[in-house]
């Protein structure tokens, strides 16, 4: 057993080009590729300076402002654009009507760019284009699906709770009023999406089961309203100012620190984020790291003025 490797960890000193100081990392040998142990790659790929004062940016958006082009009084051309952009999605046949539609139901975002914002859309076009059955019932199966959503991606953080052993089978929930209910009781949701929901709850069980004389070009719209106030008190960032820092630095939405650790966050919103300090550019071209940057511990209030007062 002459290659048996005796030392299995070992302290290895690095100068960190982010804070300028060094570190001193343990390296555990059996963790190491054979290219690794012969020193022909590098034993740390990705290092992060664990001193540095690090909050999250929300990089990734989904925008549809359209609606507000539409209204205001903006420029002709632009209005041109988004108008000849519906034409050849939607076709031209009554194409007053459907822009009417469109302009009528006023939905405008810049949120999480989760699955919804796709799915969203068609029910919106659906319903633009006159076809209200399919918007009717899209959009209840919409809020059906944002409702299983949010509770299977969540409910493995709170196995301590009591409705815990309720949900934790199923794999997926028809009847609302307990998963409204159990997000509702863990806080992911608020008192306004909870009843957003409880009101499209109502809509989608009018329209899927048999009542004479539906008028399913009403109630899509206000289906479709409802399904819109649950997006948008859910996952709108600007909405959201519980949970982010909202254009305090011109133009930048950061994550508040206190709701890391929120399941909420964890899901849904983290994967869209970067760590930076506060002098990090990775939107500029090409992306600028900063060194010599402000250590732990830092508030996010004073992260925010060192980032303001960056040059
Ligand atoms: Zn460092």
């Amino acid at each position: 057993v002459s290659d048996l490797i005796i030392i299995k960890t070992q302290e290895l000193k690095l100068d960190c080009n982010r804070c300028l100081k060094q570190h001193s990392v343990e390296i555990d040998f059996e963790t190491l590729t054979k290219e690794q142990k012969e020193g022909e790659e590098p034993v740390l790929y990705n290092f992060i300076c664990p001193d540095m004062a690090l909050m999250y940016r929300v990089l990734n958006f989904a925008v549809d402002l359209r609606v507000n082009s539409l209204r205001d009084d903006l420029p002709k051309e632009v209005q041109e654009v988004i108008i000849s952009d519906l034409k050849t999605m939607w076709g031209e046949f009554d194409f007053d009507s459907k822009l009417n539609r469109f302009i009528k139901l006023n939905l405008a975002l810049a949120g999480i760019p989760d699955e919804y914002y796709d799915l969203l859309f068609s029910v919106v076009s659906s319903y633009c284009c006159g076809y209200f059955y399919p918007a009717m019932t899209g959009s209840g199966s919409l809020g059906e699906r944002i409702l299983n959503r949010l509770l299977l991606k969540i409910r493995s953080y709170f196995k301590s709770s009591e409705h815990y052993k309720k949900v934790y089978r199923k794999d997926s929930f028809h009847n609302w009023d307990y998963p409204i209910l159990v997000l509702k009781d863990w806080g992911i949701i608020s008192d306004e999406v909870s009843v957003a929901f409880q009101t499209l709850k109502q809509y989608r069980n009018d329209s899927i089961h048999y009542q004479d004389g539906y008028d399913f070009e009403s109630n899509s719209h206000d289906a479709i309203k409802a399904l819109a106030t649950i997006i948008d008190k859910q996952f709108n960032y600007i909405t959201r100012k519980d949970l982010f820092w909202v254009f305090d630095i011109p133009g930048e939405i950061w994550l508040k620190s206190a709701f890391v650790n929120n399941p909420f966050v964890a899901e849904f919103v983290l994967p869209h984020c970067i760590q930076l300090t506060p002098f990090d550019e990775p939107t500029a071209n090409p992306p600028f790291w900063a060194t010599d940057v402000p250590l732990k511990p830092l508030s996010d209030e004073e992260f925010i003025k060192l980032r303001n007062a960056r040059k």
